[in-house]
């Protein structure tokens, strides 16, 4: 689960973890009201930063500096309920909603810092940069050197010779030098307390007075373990979450949205993988991940068939299913079914293979319904891609499936 940047922002005060000053607004007259907060305070100038779920806002137009309240209304009303289309967000983009009104900061340099796991050691990793800021991507890209990772243990924690190679990887010294070990043992804590699976703060910044400073924060937590934390779960903002996947979520099937033309209907989230990897090997994308689960009773088939022909992207339904404990004949009558009551508008591939497959392929021939059986996965994934190739060659209204 994904939170606001002000959600995360939150915690790490909460944390004890320094952040600059904030305050929330849902329209130009209240952000003209946070303004005249920190400009008739501080008398420097606030920052608006739209709050989406995605990074790269600041190119996008989602974090502009204002000098004054009158400005900060203007540029209120602009950004409240554009649509910001970042590099993370798609062409899709997101309405922004919220707009988190800070200080504005001197900032002397921007570094990178981040807490995630790391299956290799088992742990937790660190990763840093001294180029830290909006070219981060880029850094990581053009000169990895410049990333440094250290891994931590999870049990024994953050070691002080880590901190110090920490502190030596971002250059720093002084006070800030002295500030660092704090802020990424909070951060490991924070990250092992709430069972987060990312912790980025980019940038993390010195100030002109010498102390460092969380200017953006991003926090990512894992579902599975959402539930003994109800106070993280309150923080979910269901605008910002596809509807199709919370739609997926309500059936218990696994479903994640992607931006191809093959939607994919599987069993067993590794034969999932292994499907969307050859859906590529063959030339298109998968339209989504989808794995059903070991027990794809008829309503489940049934809501996935919606879910996957309500996507205006999907011109070819391959259904991939390896009857194990589940048994073919049972999701082919859960297959015929579903076809009866979803209208399919686009070519169905169906590979079975497994317990029970004659069965299951006779009751799909039986069906009368327009399905293309393969006898294989290749066979499957070729003749999926074969018929969204030619849906789509075909005239509008002209014949499908
Ligand atoms: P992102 O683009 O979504 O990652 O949004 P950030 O919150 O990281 O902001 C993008 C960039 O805006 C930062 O890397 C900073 O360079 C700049 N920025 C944001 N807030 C301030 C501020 O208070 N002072 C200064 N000088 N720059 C800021
Ligand atoms: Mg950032």
């Amino acid at each position: 689960m994904k939170i606001h940047e002000y959600q995360a922002k939150e915690l790490l005060k909460a944390y004890g973890m320094p952040v600059p000053g904030g305050i929330l607004a849902q329209s130009p007259e209240k952000v003209v009201e946070a303004a005249r907060t920190f400009i008739g305070r501080i008398g420097k100038a606030c920052v608006l930063k739209a709050q989406v779920h995605s990074g790269g806002r600041g190119k996008a137009g989602g974090v502009k500096l204002a000098q004054s309240p009158e400005e900060a209304g203007r540029l209120a009303k602009d950004m409240l309920d554009m649509k910001l289309v970042t590099k993370q967000t798609g062409p899709e983009g997101k309405i922004v909603r919220k707009i988190l009104v800070t200080e504005a900061v001197d900032v002397a340099k921007e570094y990178y810092v981040s807490v995630t796991g790391d299956n290799e050691n088992a742990g937790l990793v660190i990763v840093l940069s001294a180029d830290g800021g909006t070219e981060i991507e880029e850094t990581a890209k053009v000169h990895p050197e410049r990333i440094e990772q250290i891994p931590v243990s999870a049990i024994e924690g953050l070691k002080s010779y880590e901190c110090v190679r920490a502190a030596k990887a971002l250059g720093l010294s002084g006070e800030a030098a002295k500030e660092l070990p704090g802020i990424l043992r909070q951060m490991v804590r924070l990250y092992l307390e709430k069972d987060c699976s990312l912790i980025e703060i980019n940038p993390l910044v010195l100030t002109k007075e010498g102390h460092l400073l969380c200017l953006d924060a991003k926090i990512n937590f894992d579902d599975n373990a959402l539930f003994r934390h109800p106070d993280i779960s309150v923080l979910r903002d269901p605008m910002e979450e596809d509807p199709k996947e919370n739609e997926a979520a309500k059936f218990g099937l696994n479903y994640i949205r992607l931006d191809g033309n093959i939607g994919c209907l599987v069993n067993g989230a590794g034969l999932a993988m292994a499907t969307m990897d050859m859906i590529e090997h063959f030339g298109a994308r998968p339209a989504n991940f989808l794995d059903v689960g070991g027990s794809a009773s008829v309503e489940k088939v049934t809501a996935a068939f919606e879910i996957l022909l309500s996507d205006s992207h999907v011109e070819a339904i391959l259904v991939n299913i390896f009857g194990g404990i589940m048994k073919c004949d049972v999701i082919a009558e859960g297959i015929v079914e579903a076809a009866k009551v979803v209208e399919l508008t686009v070519p169905l591939v169906v590979r079975l293979e497994g317990t029970h497959v004659d069965e299951g392929r006779r009751i799909l021939e039986a069906s009368g319904l327009p399905i293309i059986q393969a006898s294989d996965m290749a066979d499957g994934v070729k003749k999926a891609v074969e018929a969204a190739e030619k849906a789509r060659s075909l005239p509008e209204g002209g014949e499908r499936a």
